[in-house]
């Protein structure tokens, strides 16, 4: 190492401190402090270049500095930023209307993240049901392994009992079923039950695809106890599955539907999106956010929007993802590190071996040491998000810088 690296090297590490000296501790970033990006690249403050498999996690998907991203937001920047929902400006109307032709839904609530979009479904469930039902139907079931955010309803729908720790006393009437088992959500489902609400693909628990049917299942119950579908398609929706929505895999129709991280590709935003009949339920002053339906993120996310539903971009998520799948099987049959490769499209995980188990997150900063940026979800799989336009010779070098990474922890033979 030269000396103007070592320099350069430690300028990091005294950002890391000083992050580490002000921060509230609950993040535990990599050893890098990223500068700036294009495409499916990012460089750090020294200049190091990594391919981004992880797209910010599942946001940056149409990679960084888009050009007709780059437009949309100068344009906007230049008209007005903020007006709140009482001055409303253009964009989120015609946003709104675009997120109706484009899905199942007629009418759409604009909010700033995937937690909030969620707080908005769960409170228009509970809402309907109050219209319409006695009151001990409020009832949420979700899944075990789900992910749906850090609020403190989100966090307590998010069936998961490391996320909840410390926080209680929980907001009540969340009720937990396992998943991809048809007879659990069967028996667990009942007239109190006002909502069932699911990843189509869970992200976080692990990148487990709902099984064929099992969408299918849920909704008919549904149907039978007169209670709402809500799908949380935040990290899972957006063109990443091959797909603009996951569930039109499956051809089912959730009554609500919430979206975030990639309707903003890197810019927050979120949305719930529901039909005519469960909309009435949210009548003036029963929500809001003041920052809901920004013109500026709403402007960004039209042109999102309007790419990722290209039929040529949602073709080339599946035909790379078929690709990554076959590169990781491979290199799997080489190294021996996943039990399962499994996921749709572009959104994949790797289950390591039990070799590697708890080692997820010491492989991802291996693999960043060797110049690939990946995620984990959980400590025992690899969880990868690339940009769904990263273009072929990207993903080749991506994957193998991965194999590189990978190779360090070969179980094999
Ligand atoms: N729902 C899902 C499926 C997610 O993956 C996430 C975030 O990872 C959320 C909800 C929460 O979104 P946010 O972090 O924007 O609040």
């Amino acid at each position: 190492m030269n000396d103007l690296s070592e320099k350069l090297q430690s300028r990091t590490q005294q950002l890391l401190e000083k992050g580490k000296a002000y921060y509230v501790p609950n993040y535990a970033p990599r050893e890098l402090i990223i500068d700036h990006a294009k495409g499916s690249h990012v460089w750090d403050i020294e200049g190091n270049e990594y391919i981004d498999l992880g797209s910010g996690i599942s946001v940056n998907s149409l990679g960084h500095q888009h050009p007709a991203l780059m437009q949309a937001l100068e344009q906007q920047l230049k008209k007005i930023w903020h007006t709140s929902n009482i001055y409303i400006t253009e964009p989120p109307i015609h946003l709104a209307q675009e997120l109706v032709d484009a899905s199942f839904a007629e009418r759409v609530y604009f909010c700033n993240s995937g937690a909030e979009a969620n707080e908005a479904a769960i409170k228009i469930a509970r809402k309907y049901s109050s219209l319409y039902y006695p009151e001990d139907k409020r009832e949420i079931i979700t899944f075990q392994g789900s992910f749906h955010g850090r609020t403190l309803a989100t966090v307590t729908a998010t069936a998961q009992p490391k996320y909840h720790e410390g926080f209680e006393p929980l907001p009540g009437g969340f009720s937990y079923c396992a998943f991809n088992d048809e007879n659990a959500i069967t028996a667990a489902v009942s007239d109190k039950t006002c909502a069932i609400m699911l990843e189509p693909v869970q992200g976080e628990g692990g990148v487990t695809p709902a099984k064929a049917g099992f969408l299918k299942h849920v909704r008919a119950l549904c149907d039978k106890h007169n209670a709402l579908l809500i799908l949380d398609e935040i990290q899972c929706g957006m063109g990443r599955t091959g797909k603009l929505f996951t569930h039109e895999w499956e051809d089912v129709k959730p009554d609500v539907m919430t979206l975030a991280k990639a309707l903003g590709c890197g810019l927050p935003i979120g949305a719930m999106l529901t039909t005519e009949e469960v909309a009435k339920a949210l009548k003036v002053g029963t929500h809001g956010s003041t920052f809901g339906g920004n013109p500026v993120m709403c402007a960004l996310a039209r042109v999102a929007l309007k790419e990722i539903s290209s039929p040529e971009l949602l073709a080339h998520v599946s035909k790379q993802g078929d690709y990554f799948v076959k590169r990781l099987n491979d290199i799997n049959a080489n190294l021996g590190v996943f039990k399962e490769v499994r996921g749709k499209g572009l959104m994949i995980g790797g289950e390591l071996v039990e070799e590697l188990s708890g080692k997820a997150g010491c492989i991802t900063e291996v693999c960043r040491s060797v110049g690939v940026l990946i995620l984990q979800a959980g400590p025992n799989v690899l969880r990868f998000l690339p940009p769904l336009n990263i273009n072929d010779e990207d993903l080749r070098e991506g994957l193998d810088r991965l194999e590189k990474g990978l190779a360090k922890f070969a179980v094999k033979k």
